[in-house]
């Protein structure tokens, strides 16, 4: 028996289009925006979804140096792909036993509590080396980085500055969605008195949307994620931050059902009148989420196609009466994600954001980079 070929990856149930080209455009503009000295990438949670190990590359390419993820695991899988002088921070900190692998692999950690400062000093002192790191002070979210009086500590310590180099002070905005929120100059002006103590330390603390307010937000190092996939921070659109992502799913059937059909687990849809329904191969198991049961929508031949009751796991029901009864056939794509359809758009339909939309993009996607379409066959084929 002949040894069976997969099927192309074109014939996936859902398409996932990533223009690299878009990315870096992006990371150049809000770089640009934020005013900073230099521009890192947050490239945690798989680059939001998008494939770190491409994402990283295209870069680099570009001069991007700095990058930061959340775990030390996804710090150890792109180390590789730094480029010369580059380096990658782990903002969740140091795990308690973490020290060795970090310090081996020379990943650098945001230290945010004492006990985090202390350990990786303590183990700068036992290789008798210098051990770099970025401290992170809490001015006002409550979530991670050290208080006032102790960042104060730690500055006056000759002991804890000459074993740990500090890259960076940083800090991370609450409210950056919303410029005008007084929360922002309230942390910035916590954060500046916080990094007054370490004078000469480079300053981050801007976000997509910290980069978006510039000025003293955009800092020495900002540090952009969102903006850099495509999806706008703040609710003021900046039109000069390109899409990054095209998602299409494929119709898998198309069937006409009279009125009073009922559609979906549930049958929490039913048609008004006699109605001409596709299916597509897409489901919650995608991370295309249950939440858009009943709201969201796809579009294709100039239209807007609802959907018709619950997501399922492998499928998604979409109401194409609106068309021609042969506009579409099976195999077809339609638009989920894209021009016509954009990702805050969908997150809102969702109950969410764009971060969760996509952080939740699915493995089953066949993925497509633009424009290195090639190298991506040849990483697929190694
Ligand atoms: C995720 C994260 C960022 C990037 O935020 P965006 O809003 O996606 O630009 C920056 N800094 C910290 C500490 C983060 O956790």
């Amino acid at each position: 028996m002949t040894p069976l070929t997969p099927p192309p990856p074109e014939l996936a149930g859902a398409i996932l289009t990533i223009d690299l080209d878009a990315v870096v455009a992006n990371w150049r503009h809000i770089g640009q925006r934020s005013g900073a000295r230099e521009t890192a990438a947050v490239v945690k949670a798989d680059a939001y979804g998008l494939g770190a190990r491409m994402v990283v590359p295209a870069l680099a390419a570009a001069g991007c140096k700095s990058f930061f993820v959340a775990h030390l695991t996804e710090a150890l899988h792109l180390i590789d792909l730094l480029p010369p002088g580059g380096q990658i921070a782990v903002l969740n900190g140091l795990t308690p036993g973490a020290e060795v692998v970090c310090a081996q692999a020379g990943v650098l950690p945001v230290l945010n509590s004492m006990g985090q400062a202390r350990r990786w000093q303590a183990y700068a002192q036992t290789l008798g080396r210098p051990l770099p790191a970025l401290l992170q002070v809490d001015s006002g979210m409550s979530r991670l980085g050290v208080a006032p009086a102790e960042a104060r500590a730690l500055a006056q310590d000759p002991v804890f500055r000459a074993a740990v180099p500090l890259r960076a002070v940083m800090s991370h905005l609450a409210c950056a969605d919303d410029p005008k929120d007084p929360a922002n100059t309230d942390q910035l002006a916590a954060f500046l008195a916080m990094a007054e103590l370490f004078p000469g330390t480079a300053r981050s603390l801007a976000n997509s949307g910290g980069c978006l307010m510039g000025g003293a937000f955009g800092g020495d190092l900002a540090r952009p994620g969102l903006a850099l996939y495509g999806a706008q921070p703040a609710a003021m659109p900046d039109p000069a931050i390109r899409p990054v992502v095209t998602l299409e799913a494929r119709i898998m059937q198309i069937r006409k059902v009279p009125a009073g059909a009922g559609a979906g687990y549930g049958l929490t849809w039913h048609a008004a009148g006699p109605s001409l329904l596709a299916t597509l191969g897409i489901g919650y198991a995608d991370g295309w989420l249950r939440s858009l049961s009943g709201h969201g929508s796809a579009f294709a031949k100039g239209h807007i196609l609802p959907f018709a009751g619950r997501i399922s796991m492998d499928s998604t029901i979409i109401d194409i009466s609106s068309l021609p009864e042969d506009a579409l056939v099976e195999g077809d794509l339609v638009e989920l994600i894209g021009p016509n359809r954009p990702i805050e758009a969908v997150a809102s339909e969702a109950g969410t954001i764009a971060y969760e939309i996509l952080t939740s993009l699915g493995a089953r996607y066949a993925r497509h980079y633009l424009p290195h379409q090639a190298q991506i066959r040849a990483e697929a084929a190694a």
